[in-house]
């Protein structure tokens, strides 16, 4: 075999399963902290009560202020809490929204993270944090942010709209796909990447019809683990820049943005990427990754068109300027005129060429 690679494992404990919420106190004292402030989106504020009081003595109150973007000025009114608190830990219980404001956090003074994901979106497995101030969105790499322990608890994931749980779970697929053609992948991540995308893929479909089922839920809340572990260890390319600049460009929502693009950044790449896309199809279960991609949105009733979500005709050829603008490394070589192409296929909801 000729293989060679690099691979630095993330040092995070992980805990998954269901009900494993009611060791967040066990798992608080673990870390060595002695007092936790909740964290949370105003949406999932009683959420971040019940936690709190499984806390018990522990708990040091829920900030529940977190928004998407992690804008700076909320950042700093939740230092303020976290100082008047007295806390030494948080715990994260969200989104990537709610996850992001904890990594900020820790990156300011320190503090520990427990994270306590109830998407599928992943940012508990990275070392990755996202920020905006005065309308600019920056993004650094730095283990400094990483969280030290992630409680996965299936039961928490129940009440993730079906519209959410597809979308979110396309966005977690998108992370294991562009990990599969990474400049620097490894096997380890890709037999990760492939697992998930198969763990996704048939549980998404099950989800949107029966969101109670617990079984599915399990099977995507494994995948997104999967995924998280993706986008933490190798560099992401083509889809995952798309994106940021559709998102950050046009104010669109994260996770239907990348469930519209998705299939398009997969059919760009297909020609430079021969072992991914059989990777991909193995894991679909379908003849031809794009398009297994395309029908998979599809049949989860997610949007298919940026156009549906925001996006205006006339940002077609802005968003193209800015998606060349500044050179990234990407299996295929990219070219204004095709990405201009792929773009405009996105926004009217066509099929993957
Ligand atoms: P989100 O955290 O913004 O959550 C969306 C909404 O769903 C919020 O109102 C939230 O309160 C609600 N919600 C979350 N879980 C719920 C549940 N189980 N039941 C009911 N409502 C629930 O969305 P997201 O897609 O998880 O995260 C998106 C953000 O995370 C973006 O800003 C993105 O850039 C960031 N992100 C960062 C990384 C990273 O590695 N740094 C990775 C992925 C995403």
């Amino acid at each position: 075999m000729n293989m060679s690679f690099t691979y630095d494992a993330l040092p995070i404990r992980v805990r998954f399963g269901r009900g494993t919420v009611a060791e967040v106190a066990t798992e608080v004292a673990r870390l060595g902290a002695q007092r936790a402030l909740v964290l949370t989106t105003p949406q999932q504020a009683g959420e971040g009560e019940r936690i709190a009081a499984l806390l018990g003595a522990v708990s040091a109150g829920v900030f529940p202020g977190a928004v998407m973007h992690t804008p700076v000025e909320v950042t700093e009114m939740a230092l303020a809490a976290l100082r008047e608190s007295g806390a030494d830990c948080v715990v994260s219980v969200g989104g990537g929204s709610t996850t992001g404001l904890g990594k900020a956090l820790a990156l300011r003074t320190g503090v520990k993270q427990l994270v306590i994901p109830t998407t599928y979106a992943g940012s508990e497995m990275t070392p990755i944090l996202g920020e905006t101030q005065d309308g600019r969105k920056t993004t650094l790499r730095s283990l400094n942010v990483l969280p030290e322990a992630v409680i996965y608890d299936v039961d928490l994931t129940v009440g993730l709209p079906a519209a959410l749980s597809a979308t979110s779970g396309v966005n977690a697929i998108a992370h294991a796909v562009e990990a599969l053609y990474a400049r620097d992948r490894n096997p380890v991540i890709s037999l990760m990447a492939e697992d998930s995308i198969r763990s996704l893929s048939s549980a998404l479909p099950i989800l949107v019809h029966e969101p109670g089922n617990m079984e599915a839920r399990g099977m995507a809340l494994y995948g997104a683990w999967l995924a998280g572990c993706c986008l933490g260890a190798v560099g992401m390319a083509l889809h995952h820049k798309l994106c940021h600049t559709l998102g950050g460009t046009f104010n669109l929502p994260h996770a239907e943005t990348h469930t519209i693009v998705l299939s398009h950044a997969v059919a760009y790449n297909a020609p430079a990427a021969p072992e991914a896309m059989a990777a991909i199809t193995r894991a679909l279960g379908a003849p031809d990754a794009a398009q297994g991609i395309f029908d998979l949105v599809r049949a989860l009733g997610a949007p298919r068109a940026l156009a549906d979500i925001g996006m205006p005709a006339d940002g077609i050829e802005r968003a193209a300027d800015l998606a060349v603008e500044s050179p990234y490394w990407n299996p295929r070589p990219i070219t204004r005129e095709a990405i201009r192409d792929l773009i405009a296929r996105a926004h009217a909801g066509e099929r993957p060429v």
